[in-house]
């Protein structure tokens, strides 16, 4: 059936050399084994094949131990989160949610407040089915630009808005163009407790005239792991080369998270690499404890690390004995 031509195909990818080639070129039906391997291993964008938790069971609130900006995230597994800018769109985010839910994607939806008043059904659409809404500003300002007062402003009216929309309150925030100051991220996490959501992988949809094909070889070739994905559904060619582009990314092991729980996917990731950094640290010290050389334990170290440890050990123990 597939076999004989997916072998080949693979064997030519991974260069011949494996024992999976090898092992399969008679053409020996296997089937059972066949569906438990997937075929990530012939892919060419690099794959994380750490452990993942359950996706599903991700939180939807902000991890506390959680960092006042973020682009790409450290996480493990192939898991991105696919966010899109300035909608609601009347004319393309229903079309995009339509894409979304035959693809059971979850994606997260930055909106500016003035479309979120005019058009609250859409945005109670995108909540009722399953992905994150955050802020996007009231009118799309360049936050830089603004007065401490203005910006609390922009990023205000637009909480209260979504909140009349659909009931939920935002906790994300994105600065149009990507442009807010340090001392701005740090008053907005102060005051509003938003986290700025920046991104990794931008096809630049934004620039028009954009092709589908662009943003679509753009997107699959930025893509990594822990991936923030800047889209926007006010384009047409933009939401028309999802289609395509999700499918792809889907084929290629990616699996989609909203962004507050890509969030929480990197802090669960960081705590775990610190609960390893301080073991490591701990078994260190203790080594070095128990390392130096009293006369008795001397054979012991001998055996257990022999080459660096005999030199060091062996000019240490010298008490000139040569007292009369
Ligand atoms: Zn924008």
């Amino acid at each position: 059936m597939e076999s004989p031509l997916t072998l080949s195909f693979a064997a030519l990818l991974v260069g011949a050399a494996t024992a999976f080639a090898q092992t399969s070129s008679p053409a020996a039906p296997e089937p059972a084994k066949k569906a438990d391997e997937p075929v990530r291993v012939m892919r060419a964008l690099p794959i994380n094949d750490k452990p993942l938790p359950d996706l599903d069971k991700l939180p939807r609130t902000l991890p506390p131990e959680g960092k006042i900006s973020y682009s790409q995230c450290h996480v493990p597994g192939n898991v991105i989160a696919y966010t899109f800018d300035d909608g609601p769109s009347p004319e393309y985010t229903p079309h995009l949610l339509d894409i979304l839910k035959e693809r059971n994607i979850k994606a997260t939806f930055f909106l500016i407040g003035k479309s979120v008043s005019t058009w609250p059904d859409i945005v109670k659409r995108i909540v009722d089915e399953g992905h994150e809404i955050a802020n996007h500003t009231w009118d799309h300002q360049q936050l830089t630009k603004l007065k401490e007062s203005r910006v609390l402003q922009e990023l205000q009216s637009t909480h209260d808005a979504i909140v009349k929309a659909c009931g939920v309150a935002p906790i994300l925030y994105r600065p149009p163009y990507g442009a807010a100051s340090l001392s701005q991220r740090k008053m907005i996490h102060e005051k509003l407790g938003y986290p700025t959501i920046l991104w990794d992988v931008d096809p630049e949809d934004w620039r028009s005239p954009k092709s589908i094909a662009k943003v679509h070889d753009q997107v699959l070739k930025q893509t990594r792991s822990g991936s923030i994905i800047l889209c926007h559904d006010i384009h047409k060619q933009t939401v028309d080369a999802m289609p395509s582009t999700l499918d792809e990314l889907k084929s290629r092991g990616f699996q989609f998270v909203t962004v507050t729980q890509l969030l929480n996917l990197d802090a669960q990731t960081a705590k775990e690499a610190a609960i390893a950094a301080a073991a490591a640290a701990e078994a260190k010290a203790k080594a070095a404890v128990e390392a130096p050389a009293t006369p008795e334990k001397t054979e012991v170290e001998t055996e257990a690390k022999p080459p660096v440890e005999t030199k060091a050990v062996e000019p240490a123990p010298a008490p000139a004995p040569s007292k009369p």
